[in-house]
C-alpha cells in the first residue's frame, strides 16, 4: 500500500515538475526525462537479461533522426508518424542485433563489443548521408508536437505531455521487469540452461526484450527531436551511449526508478555545473563514477533500499496453491538407445543403451563415469553426437531442451541452479509457468503457480515453507538443492533426471529425499532417473541401478544384483572406494 502510493506519487510528481519549472529549466527536464527513460530501459536489459549495450545511443538517435525527419518532411501527421516510425526503427534494428548477437550462448563482452562497433558504424552512417541527416549540422526546425492543422502544442502543453508520455514509457519497462516475464530473464541470467530446461525459450527471451527496450528508447529519442526541435550527432554519439550505462551504473541497473531519476539528476548537475566548472565538473563525474563502482557495485538504488526497512522492499506477492492431482501422463517408460557424446577426441558417453521404467533408478559410477554427461544429452543441453531416446510415444531426441520441458521432461543440475535474486517462491513459479504459461501471456499474468503435492512434500521436508518469501540469496547450499528439487518437481513431468540432487544435503534431509522419492516413482508410476554417490539413498529407493564406467555401461540391475556383481566391485576397488 505505501509502496503503491509512492509510485502513484512519482509518477504524478514527474509532469508536475515539468509544468512548475520556468521555461527554460522546464523544457530540459523533460529531455532529461527521456533520457531517463533510455537509461532504464539500458538497465532492464543489463540488471534483469544481463545484457550490456554500449551502443544504446543507436536506438535513441535512430527515434530522433526518424521523427526529425519526418517531422519537417511530411507536413499533415508526420510527427506523429514520425514518432511512432522512431520507436519501430529502433525496435527492428535492435531485433536484427539481438538475432545476430543474443542467439546462442551469450557471452557480455562480446555483445557488449557488437553493440560499441555498431555505434561507430552508426555515427558513420549519420556524418556521411548528410542529405538526409544534415551531417555535423544536424536538422533544424523540428516541429513540436502537432496533430497538423489542427493542432499544436505549446511550449508547456509540450513539455508537460512528453513527461507523461515518460512516465508512461518507464512504467511500461516496469511492468515487464516485475512480471514472471522478468523472473525468467533473471533466472536466465544467472543459469541460462536451468531457464531453458524449466521451457523457456532463452534466445527469444532475450532478443525479445532488447528489441522492446530498443522500441522504447526509439520512441524516447523520437519525442526528445520535438522537445529540442532539433537533433544532432550527439543524440547517436560515445558520449551519450556512455553516459546512459554510467547513469545506469550509478542508479542501479537493477531498479528502473533508480536509474531513470539518476539520469534526471546528474543531467541537471552536469548542466549547471559544466558551463562554469568544466573541467572540474568532468574530474568529479569521473571521481563519483569510481567511489560508486568501489563503494556501492550495485548502485545507489539498491544501496538505499538495503537500508530501508523490510516492508519497504520491492517484493512480488506469489499465489501458491497446491494443483489438484491427476496422474496421466505416468506409465510410460525412458528408452535410449545408443547414446554418445564425443568432445574433440574424447568419448564420455559411448554406446549407452538403458530402459528406466516409473520408479526410482539409479546412475551410478565413479568421478568421470559420465553421468553428468548423460543427463546432459538426454536433457538437450549438450546434444548427444548420436543416439535416440523417447518417453513413451515421444521422440526426445531432436527436441530443445525448453520443447522437452513442455513434453513433460524435468531436470536437475549437479550444482543447484536457481535465482538468488528471486525469492523462494517467485523461484517456483518460475519453474512451473515454463510449462503452463504462454511465453507473452508472462508480462500480463500475476505471480501465481499450483504446485504438485510432490513439490510441497519436497518443500516440508527440506522446512522452506516457512522461506517462500525469502530472496533465493540468502539460503544455505542444502536448501538450494532442496529448492531446485522442489523446481524440479512443479512442473509436473513425466520423466525426471536429477544430479547428485542430495549432496550437500544433511543426512536428515537425504533420509526424507529418499522416501519422497521412492513414494512419488511408484505412485505417479513416472521414471526418475537419479545420479547417486549415496548408498543408503540407494538402497532404500532404488527400483533399478545402471552402473557407468568411463562412458559405457558396465551393468544394470536391481540394487541386490548390483551389490553382487564382481565387475562392479573390482571396478570401484580400483577406484580406491
Ligand atoms: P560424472 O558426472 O560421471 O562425474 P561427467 O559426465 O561430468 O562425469 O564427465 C565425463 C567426462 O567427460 C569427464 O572426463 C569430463 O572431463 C568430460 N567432459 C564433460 N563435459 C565436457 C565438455 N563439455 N567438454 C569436454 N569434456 C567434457
Ligand atoms: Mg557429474
Amino acid at each position: 500500500m505505501i509502496r503503491r502510493s509512492i509510485a502513484v506519487l512519482a509518477s504524478v510528481s514527474v509532469p508536475m515538475v515539468a509544468l512548475m519549472l520556468g521555461g527554460y529549466q522546464g523544457g530540459l527536464f523533460a529531455q532529461f526525462a527521456l533520457y531517463g527513460v533510455a537509461t532504464a530501459a539500458l538497465a532492464l536489459c543489463w540488471g534483469f537479461a544481463g545484457i550490456l549495450s554500449l551502443g544504446h545511443a543507436v536506438s535513441f538517435g535512430i527515434g530522433a533522426y526518424v521523427a526529425a525527419w519526418c517531422g519537417i518532411n511530411i507536413p499533415e501527421g508526420g510527427t506523429i508518424l514520425g514518432i511512432l516510425l522512431g520507436g519501430l526503427a529502433a525496435g527492428f534494428v535492435s531485433m536484427l542485433v539481438g538475432l545476430v548477437g543474443l542467439r546462442g550462448r551469450v557471452n557480455v563482452i562480446t555483445f557488449a563489443l557488437l553493440t560499441f562497433v555498431l555505434l561507430f558504424g552508426a555515427v558513420e552512417v549519420v556524418n556521411q548521408l548528410t542529405p538526409i541527416t544534415g551531417g555535423f549540422n544536424g536538422l533544424a526546425g523540428v516541429p513540436s508536437l502537432n496533430l497538423g492543422d489542427l493542432w499544436t502544442a505549446d511550449p508547456v502543453s509540450q513539455r508537460v505531455i512528453v513527461t507523461i508520455a515518460a512516465v508512461g514509457l518507464l512504467w511500461s519497462l516496469i511492468v515487464v521487469a516485475r512480471s514472471p516475464f522478468g523472473g525468467v530473464l533473471v533466472l536466465a541470467k544467472t543459469h541460462a540452461i536451468r531457464a531453458a530446461s524449466s521451457g523457456y525459450n532463452i534466445p527469444a527471451f532475450r532478443i525479445g526484450t532488447f528489441s522492446f527496450a530498443g522500441v522504447v528508447t526509439g520512441l524516447a529519442g523520437a519525442l526528445f527531436s520535438t522537445q529540442t526541435q532539433f537533433v544532432a550527432p550527439d543524440q547517436i554519439s560515445l558520449a551519450l551511449a556512455t553516459n546512459f550505462v554510467l547513469w545506469a551504473m550509478i542508479g542501479s541497473r537493477t531498479s528502473l526508478i533508480g536509474s531513470f531519476f539518476t539520469a534526471i539528476v546528474i543531467s541537471f548537475i552536469t548542466n549547471e555545473l559544466a558551463d562554469r566548472f568544466l573541467t572540474v565538473w568532468l574530474l568529479a563525474m569521473g571521481i563519483i563514477f569510481i567511489a560508486v563502482v568501489v563503494l556501492i557495485p550495485d548502485g545507489v538504488a539498491e544501496a538505499v533500499l538495503k537500508r530501508l526497512p523490510e516492508r519497504w522492499h520491492p517484493r512480488r506477492v506469489v499465489t501458491l496453491t497446491t494443483a489438484t492431482e491427476d496422474t496421466s501422463g505416468g506409465g510410460a517408460a525412458l528408452e535410449a538407445k545408443a547414446i554418445t557424446c564425443v568432445f574433440g577426441k574424447f568419448t564420455a558417453v559411448d554406446d549407452v543403451n538403458f530402459t528406466a521404467r516409473g520408479g526410482v533408478h539409479c546412475l551410478i559410477g565413479p568421478n568421470g563415469a559420465g553421468k553428468s554427461t548423460l543427463l546432459n544429452a538426454l536433457s538437450g543441453t549438450v546434444p548427444p553426437s548420436n543416439g535416440t531416446w523417447r518417453i513413451g510415444d515421444t521422440d526426445l531426441t531432436k527436441m530443445r531442451p525448453w520443447h522437452m520441458a513442455r513434453a513433460g521432461v524435468a531436470r536437475k543440475f549437479q550444482t543447484p541452479a536457481i535465482a538468488p535474486e528471486l525469492t523462494v517462491a517467485q523461484n517456483l513459479a518460475v519453474a512451473r509457468m515454463g510449462v503452463t504459461v504462454h511465453p507473452l501471456a508472462l508480462i500480463f499474468t500475476k505471480w501465481r503457480a499450483d504446485l504438485t503435492s510432490t513439490a510441497w512434500r519436497i518443500l516440508e521436508a527440506g522446512d522452506l515453507v516457512r522461506l517462500l518469501d525469502t530472496p533465493a540469496f540468502r539460503l544455505s547450499h542444502g536448501q538450494r538443492q532442496i529448492l531446485e528439487l522442489a523446481m524440479t518437481f512443479a512442473s509436473r513431468p513425466t520423466l525426471v533426471l536429477l544430479d547428485e540432487p542430495t549432496a550437500g544435503m544433511t543426512a536428515g534431509e537425504t533420509a526424507s529425499v529418499a522416501e519422497i522419492l521412492r513414494t512419488e516413482a511408484s505412485a505417479l508410476d513416472i521414471p526418475i532417473v537419479v545420479v547417486e554417490h549415496d548408498m543408503a539413498l540407494i538402497r532404500s529407493a532404488a527400483s533399478a541401478v545402471t552402473v557407468l564406467q568411463a562412458g559405457r555401461v558396465l551393468a544394470t540391475g536391481t540394487v541386490e544384483e548390483i551389490e553382487n556383481n564382481a565387475d562392479v566391485t573390482r571396478a570401484y576397488v580400483g577406484e580406491g572406494h
